[in-house]
């Protein structure tokens, strides 16, 4: 709890980014700090080792930075979800809407074995629409989700009734 609010301190809320009226949280704050860094990849590394997760799949770009850390921990694997035309294989793809227009993320078609145990990870959640394509994408290639980390949620936003179903836990709430 103390270092929750300890890391709590260490992200920094920049208004009227990236337009007007958003309240954006910015991470840059807690990853450039040690003690913040190692708190954030400390209490996922604890949550899940030892869980039989074999692949970590993080979003682009900001899971990357937890994702590829946390699966190094719990010896698994780790998988980038990214932006379309990024990767250079075969791919997988699922489109989602986001509040203007649409987007969609892309994995490698032979990124895992059949029923491979995957952990997804972001930096944050938000309406929960990237995290939705992730599971879909995830599930396409045969693969089955543990639970979906996040550092930061937007309470606000219920992104959890859109996951309902799947287990979603977050460091830190707003
Ligand atoms: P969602 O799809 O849940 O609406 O939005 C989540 C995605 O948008 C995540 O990939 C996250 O990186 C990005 N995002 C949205 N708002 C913020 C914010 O305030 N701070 C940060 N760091 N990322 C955000």
């Amino acid at each position: 709890i103390e270092e929750k609010e300890e890391l709590n301190k260490l992200v920094r809320s920049v208004e009227d980014f990236p337009e007007k009226g958003v309240i954006f949280r910015d991470i840059t704050t807690a990853l450039k700090d040690k003690k913040g860094l190692e708190i954030i990849i400390k209490d996922f590394t604890d949550r899940y080792k030892n869980k039989g997760i074999d692949y970590v799949v993080g979003a682009d770009a900001r899971g990357f930075i937890f994702g590829a850390a946390i699966a190094y921990n719990i010896g698994a694997g780790f998988v980038p979800a990214r932006k379309p035309g990024k990767l250079p294989a075969e791919v997988e793809s699922v489109e989602y809407s986001l509040e203007y227009g649409k987007n969609s993320i892309e994995i490698h078609k032979d990124a895992f074995e059949k029923n491979s145990k995957i952990l997804i990870v972001d930096d944050l959640l938000a309406t929960g629409g990237t995290a939705e394509a992730m599971v879909k994408l995830v599930e396409k290639l045969g693969a089955k989700v543990y639970e979906l980390a996040f550092m930061i949620e937007l309470v606000d936003l219920k992104a959890r009734d859109l996951l309902k179903g799947y287990k979603v836990y977050t460091q830190l709430k707003y």
